[in-house]
């Protein structure tokens, strides 16, 4: 029994395997057609994942600035250091989520 690379998901599965253990792909009917579908279905998925992470970025960062103002903070306090930690990694969350789309962008030629 050798290992091989699922064609869909990528993950190691045995040779002798019918249904991906992993993406539960059917191996025996496999045809290109089922595996383009699948690999634009997963690039989607992929891509709607990634834009929630970004839309929850936003409000990381959004709502550390606000409650900064708002409340006026007082630099040294717990509240100062809650709304600059979501502030920061808000923003890095977003700048990773960014890089991230392009990458799936890149590699759909
Ligand atoms: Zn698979």
């Amino acid at each position: 029994m050798a290992v091989i690379n699922c064609p869909n998901c990528r993950k190691k599965i045995s040779d002798k395997a019918k249904n991906c253990s992993h993406c539960e792909i059917d191996l025996v009917n496999l045809d290109e057609e089922k595996l383009t579908i699948n690999k634009q279905v997963d690039k989607i998925n992929k891509s709607q994942r990634i834009m929630t992470w970004s839309f929850i970025a936003m409000l990381m960062f959004c709502g550390g600035f606000l409650f900064y103002y708002w409340k006026n903070v007082q630099p040294g306090t717990w509240q100062y250091y809650l709304s600059a930690g979501s502030a920061i990694s808000g923003f890095m969350i977003y700048i990773v989520t960014r890089v991230q789309l392009i990458l799936l962008k890149r590699s759909n030629k």
